[in-house]
């Protein structure tokens, strides 16, 4: 038939290497669907393993690996990218294309979407062209149930000629037959196999024209009457979600609500966590006392103390964050952002699925270049790339907030709420705007169009969501943070202590970045803690108050209340708060995404472009905002 058939994509043949077989019986099982279906869902409940899932297009895009050993055999389990069709349109129908048709997997389990079946059959269909060794799995079942889908599997299996399996995986409701069945299909003869009827002498768009006659025949032969009125719910919600009166204030409302529990929730844990670990620094200093000085000074004053603060500043507001914007992905409500954002993308010439690559920012900077790859337009891919670290990553998200808390809060945590949507809104516009500048200089092109799916609304598994927050998002950020904060704190003391001449290191480094920092309204410690923070951005907050702290300002602070006043004693006012804050959002990416940026645009020139375009805009607005206040006052 008239599928392409190119060799390996990159992503292709270095995940292939990386699949080992135990004993040379153990079978290679890929594992493909559309978008969202419940693949990695599948995988992780047979791996044991834990693959990101979320209710969203694009989070898989490369390829994962795990190994399950069940009714005496070993299975290899592969999880391909979601895709709709082995037409290859974008990078991640390549990998999985390519993988099937170099034929690396045993046999392929085709995971569909009970609730919307037709669509899910063209992929199936395709595959069937292509290999014998099928299994369907028919998952979310429950969901289907909810909206009174019926479907008859053994008349499925009777039209597919192979065998279907229901499931739900979310529950682990069916997965062990889906193992069985692919050790029965490795032992049908070759004969027993779906052809796509006159398949012969058809063009491509021919044959995929008939394809997808087939899949709703099938469906409708297979589906009750039922299930087609069942996107009515989610389509009324839709109606208002993502209309042009309505989807704007809900999803600024959203943002605020997210906020305000973020910022009032974090305010009384932060204090008794910072107050029960300050507790420990004396008792530890006597303790360490047997220690040659100044490695008691050393290993408490520097590395315990930034290691508190980091844990009481950064940890409950991420604790409160992290699951609420789970709970959203969750939920499905990020394509509906998506949706809502695509004029303003498509306005400024570059692609509506950068709205979502931006979401996945929000998480990680590094991770949203990755997702960039869902975006087929190699032009709008770079635009999406270039301009990814406009939004805040989890890194930054603890800083913005203390920042608000300690300057603008007290004046209500309504307010601060508002301020810190006002700054990821400001993150979208610069994004849009630097998205336009670049779409009608550097890279110079019309906008292509594509399809976005609108999942349905599935009710979020409140476990799950805390676990994966918890364990993906908090401890990931927390770990990274504390890591390089204890190394950070020693280095930073010894900075601070270490004379040469009449003053410390750290001084004659921040004096000289001193002047022009200044010109921003930031000052040579914020600055350097910014450059120090390159490796994780999380470090960030712990080096300026490490710095601050060893020029012996102020000792004893219990909250963030302590740390303004350590900051207010350092000369920050309300608009440093603000440059800060601006810089924080709009500078050079941390040096993780740099790599990725790297790696995904194989260029240096673009990984330079990727580091410059940010702090531009970055040193812009700190010098607009100062100089600004410079006139006023
Ligand atoms: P993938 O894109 O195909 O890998 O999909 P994921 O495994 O990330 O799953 C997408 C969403 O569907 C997640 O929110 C899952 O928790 C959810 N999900 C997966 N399987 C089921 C299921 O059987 N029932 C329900 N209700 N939800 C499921």
């Amino acid at each position: 038939m008239g599928i392409t058939m190119q060799s390996s994509t990159k992503d292709a043949r270095i995940n292939t290497r990386s699949i080992e077989k135990k004993e040379e019986s153990d079978l290679v099982v890929a594992l493909v669907g559309n978008p969202n279906v419940g693949k990695s869902t599948v995988f992780n409940a047979l791996t044991g393993m834990h693959q990101h899932t979320g209710n969203w297009t694009g989070k898989t895009v490369s390829m994962a690996s795990g190994y399950v050993k069940a009714y005496d055999r070993g299975f290899c389990l592969v999880d391909l990218p979601g895709c709709y069709s082995l037409f290859a349109h974008s990078r991640e129908e390549e990998v999985a294309r390519d993988f099937i048709l170099e034929g690396n997997a045993d046999a392929v389990i085709v995971v569909c979407d009970g609730t919307c079946l037709e669509r899910n059959l063209i992929l199936a269909l395709q595959i069937l062209c292509l290999t014998k060794n099928v299994v369907l799995c028919v998952n979310l079942l429950d969901e289907a149930k909810k909206k009174h889908i019926e479907i008859n599997l053994k008349k499925l299996e009777e039209l597919l000629g192979i065998p279907v399996i229901g499931t739900t995986a979310r529950k682990k409701k069916g997965l062990s037959n889906l193992l069985r069945a692919v050790l029965k299909i490795k032992k049908r003869p070759p004969a027993d196999v779906w052809n796509l009827p006159e398949n012969a002498g058809r063009s491509e768009e021919e044959t995929a024209r008939e394809i997808v006659r087939h899949a709703e025949e099938i469906s409708r032969t297979v589906k009750n009457e039922a299930g087609e009125s069942a996107y009515a719910r989610d389509r009324r919600v839709d109606r208002i979600l993502t209309s042009k009166a309505f989807g704007f204030p809900i999803m600024f409302l959203m943002l605020l609500g997210i906020f305000w529990l973020t910022i009032e929730g974090a305010n009384y844990p932060s204090s008794i966590l910072s107050e029960f670990l300050f507790r420990f620094e004396t008792p530890l200093l006597q303790f360490l006392d047997f220690l040659p000085a100044p490695l008691p000074e050393v290993l408490v004053l520097g590395a315990y103390r930034v290691t508190a603060w980091v844990v009481s500043v950064m940890l409950p507001p991420m604790a409160i964050f992290f699951p609420l914007f789970t709970l959203l992905e969750d939920l499905g409500y990020l394509p509906r952002v998506a949706f809502n954002l695509d004029k303003c993308f498509k306005k400024c010439r570059a692609c509506g699925k950068q709205a979502l690559t931006m979401c996945m920012g929000f998480g990680c900077n590094a991770a949203g270049v990755v997702g960039c790859r869902i975006i087929d337009s190699p032009r709008e891919r770079l635009i999406a790339i270039l301009t990814n670290s406009f939004v805040p990553c989890n890194g930054r998200f603890p800083f913005l907030v203390a920042v608000l808390t300690m300057f603008f809060a007290g004046s209500g945590s309504v307010l601060s709420a508002v301020g810190l949507a006002g700054f990821i809104v400001l993150g979208v516009l610069i994004t849009l705007l630097v998205s336009y500048l670049l779409s009608v200089t550097i890279l110079k092109g019309v906008p292509s169009s594509f399809t976005l799916e609108l999942p349905s609304y599935r009710r979020p598994q409140i476990g799950s969501v805390i676990v994966r927050s918890v364990f993906d998002r908090t401890i990931f950020v927390l770990g990274r943070a504390l890591v390089s904060a204890a190394p950070c704190g020693i280095l930073i003391w010894i900075c601070a202590n270490v004379m040469v001449g009449d003053a410390s290191i750290l001084k004659i480094c921040t004096d000289f970045l001193n002047p022009f920092a200044s010109l921003f309204g930031l000052d040579g410690v914020i600055l350097m803690a910014f450059i120090l923070g390159l490796p994780a951005n999380e470090i960030v907050l712990p080096i300026i108050v490490m710095a601050y702290m060893s020029g012996g300002t102020l000792t004893g602070m219990e909250d963030l209340i302590g740390l303004k006043a350590l900051l207010s004693a350092n000369g920050w006012t309300a608009v440093t708060a603000i440059c800060t804050m601006l810089f924080s959002l709009m500078h050079w990416p941390c040096a993780t995404t740099l790599l990725t940026v790297r790696k995904e645009t194989g260029s240096l020139w673009w990984t330079v472009a990727a580091f410059l375009i940010p702090t531009i805009v970055g040193f812009t607005a700190c010098f607009l905002v100062n100089t600004i206040e410079n006139i006023l006052l």
